[in-house]
């Protein structure tokens, strides 16, 4: 049947098929010119909509990553001056692989490598939600760390802390050095580190000094095996 598209173009339309229940979904009918930008527009249209999704998943990742660090360093903006460019640099160029997971970032107390760290897990939840990948990140201080393990049997939450910094996608793990060396918060820390390192789990650890030197302050059956397996998963930058 010769038929005119609102274009104006006269076409020959297929025949129509008797209205169902689903009818109300077709859209007019048009010549197979128009029928081709039309369909080139509804991709179109859907590819924006999944581009805004990700973007809006990224955006909560970011939010969450913002949640879980010390306000203080929410203010960070790499612009600023006494931000240090150098190591951001180093750190920005820095990817994990699965020989290298983890990057270690020695230096003078300052908060430059605690920002630094930050901001690139920041970085990691916003790729994830663009590749559409799930992210789980955490972020723990030496010293959260061990009064977590103190507390780890008293107050709920503390549990919770260890286990999420044990099997993140992704630990911040602030001032490694600074872990007080008793006995039971060696035991959890060698715990944490083993795990990570065997399931190759994305660690960025900061550090005043490397782990040759702050792992002589651990208990001698942790020390050795500690320091081995910190630098063979290890990058080292700062
Ligand atoms: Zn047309």
């Amino acid at each position: 049947m010769n038929t005119t598209c609102a274009c104006g173009q006269s076409y020959e339309a297929p025949e129509k098929k008797p209205p169902d229940f689903l009818s109300f979904l077709d859209r007019p009918e048009c010549c197979p010119a128009c029928t081709v930008r039309q369909d080139a527009e509804d991709d179109e249209a859907d590819r924006r909509m999944e581009a805004e999704q990700r973007e809006k998943q990224a955006a909560r990742n970011e939010a969450a990553v913002d949640r879980i660090i010390p306000p203080r360093l929410r203010l960070t903006d790499p612009a600023d001056a006494r931000f240090n460019s150098v190591l951001w640099d180093q750190v920005t160029a820095w990817q994990p692989t699965a020989e290298k997971p983890w990057l270690g970032l020695v230096g003078e107390t300052g908060e430059s490598k605690t920002r630094c760290a930050y901001l690139r897990l920041r970085q990691f939840a916003r790729e994830a939600a663009l590749a559409e990948r799930p992210f789980h990140g955490a972020m723990i201080s030496g010293m959260e760390f061990a009064r977590a393990v103190v507390e780890q049997y008293r107050e709920e939450g503390s549990g919770k802390v260890l286990r999420e910094a044990r099997t993140a996608g992704i630990l911040v793990f602030d001032e490694l050095g600074k872990v007080k060396a008793t006995a039971g918060v060696m035991d959890e820390l060698f715990a944490l580190i083993d795990h990570r390192h065997a399931h190759n789990l994305v660690t960025i650890w900061t550090g005043n000094a490397g782990p040759q030197e702050f792992c002589t302050a651990w208990p001698e059956e942790y020390a050795g095996p500690g320091c081995g397996r910190i630098l063979e998963a290890s990058v080292v930058v700062g």
